[in-house]
């Protein structure tokens, strides 16, 4: 018998998506090779980083990880960039970067068809086109979920909190693809609470453990929000409040922090194809 679950389970979709990439990765001769560039020695960004080299090595595919000193100049982290990135069919910047450092800048130093996070603005404006590019891997992973679960979204209203390049913006702007309505809020944004309650989809991408109270009944909830507590991490949405009303909200940790890897290898794959052609 099965069971009937409102859940939308990264961690199972994510194995099943690393399985079919691990035999696209057998396939090929050569083999792709990640490089991620980590500065300074955050241990949230070591953490991630090193989860990226195990998936990595999971689908026998090459990585390698340059870690630079934390007041490394802008000009010199480009320089290496620039340098080192020839050997890579993809890379990415462990973000956030020194405050001293460019976020911006040192994107636009990775070439678009390497840059695997698709943060680079060619691959942001072909999002915004709806033109095929590499897109950012957290968003492109909650598509990939909700499209595992058939959960149709034209015509819905889609609220999404949060604006940043890296989530925020590009999740919004799939969702309009796909047809929803949707509402950009943020730190700015006045009555929260009551704008959430007339949303058939809630993405909440803030970093504030709480900030979802109460949904919409049947309301679709994506929890991006990784906050870390002594128990562990936590989302942005009241999980036990919000999972009886919604009609399928995905659980922190275990949701959407597993596609986000996922799709990163998809990603360095993709673009390992896009330069072979
Ligand atoms: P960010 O700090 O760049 O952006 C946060 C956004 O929240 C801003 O746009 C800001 O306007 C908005 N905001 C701040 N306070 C608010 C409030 N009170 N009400 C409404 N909006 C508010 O963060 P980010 O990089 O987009 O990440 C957001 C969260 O998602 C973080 O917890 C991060 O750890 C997590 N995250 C998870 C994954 C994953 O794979 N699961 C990936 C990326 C980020």
């Amino acid at each position: 018998v099965q069971e009937i679950s409102n859940i939308l389970d990264g961690k199972a979709l994510r194995e099943r998506i690393l399985a079919d990439l691990k035999k696209r990765v057998e396939a090929l001769e050569e083999k792709p090779k990640l490089i991620v560039f980590l500065v300074g020695k955050d241990p949230a960004s070591e953490l991630y980083v090193g989860n990226k080299e195990k998936a990595c090595a999971q689908l026998g595919m090459r990585s390698e990880v340059v870690k630079l000193d934390e007041k490394i100049s802008e000009n010199e982290l480009i320089g290496i960039i620039k340098k080192k990135g020839r050997e890579a069919h993809a890379m990415l910047v462990q973000l956030p970067l020194p405050k001293h450092i460019s976020e911006e800048r040192v994107i636009e130093a990775i070439p678009p068809e390497k840059d695997a996070d698709g943060l680079h603005p060619l691959n942001m404006g072909k999002l915004l086109r709806n033109e095929k590019g590499i897109v950012s891997c957290t968003p492109k992973g909650i598509m990939r979920l909700l499209d595992e679960h058939k959960i149709e979204l034209k015509g819905k209203r889609a609220i999404v909190i949060g604006r940043s390049n890296i989530v925020g913006k590009p999740i919004a702007i799939l969702l309009m693809h796909r047809h929803a309505t949707v509402t950009i809020a943020h730190s700015r944004t006045q009555n929260l609470d009551e704008l959430i309650l007339e949303n058939d989809v809630v993405v909440a991408a803030v970093g504030k453990i709480g900030l979802v109270k109460d949904v919409k009944k049947g309301a679709i909830v994506v929890d991006v929000g990784m906050n870390r507590t002594e128990k562990g991490f936590v989302g942005d949405v009241d999980f036990e409040k919000v999972k009886s009303k919604a009609s399928y909200i995905t659980p922190v940790p275990g949701g959407v922090g597993p596609m986000t890897i996922a799709m990163l290898m998809e990603n360095t794959i993709e673009c390992f194809e896009m330069q072979k052609k």
